[in-house]
């Protein structure tokens, strides 16, 4: 099972068909579940959307674990994923230069 680190918690990602609440009420793209800790990806979305809702949802974790005194909305952590995911994708070849953990441990671990 993939592990997702934000801040000193790992989020088990899980990519769930037809992901819905957890009232079973609505369907949904994704969410984070705090005393799981989960965070879940709906399978069917295409890469590009997907992407973009794992970002939603790890905003949702900074913002909840490390500004807990901020109320951060839907539309606001939509935009900001959105503007990350822009940034990422129009400069890769920048960031990828300056991104400083090429052979960081961490990141070849064999339980991400
Ligand atoms: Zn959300």
């Amino acid at each position: 099972m993939d592990k997702f680190r934000i801040l000193s918690i790992d989020f088990e990602l899980e990519e769930v068909d037809r992901l819905r609440d957890t009232e079973n009420v609505k369907s949904l793209n994704g969410h984070i579940v705090f005393d799981e800790p989960k965070i879940r990806i709906d399978a069917g979305l295409e890469k590009q959307n997907a992407y973009e809702v794992l970002w939603h949802e790890v905003l949702h974790g900074i913002f909840t674990l490390s500004m807990p005194d901020i109320e951060v909305d839907e539309n606001s952590t939509d935009r900001l994923a959105h503007a990350i995911c822009q940034v990422m994708r129009d400069n890769k070849k920048i960031l990828d230069k300056y991104y400083p953990w090429k052979n960081d441990k961490a990141n070849s671990r064999t339980d991400q």
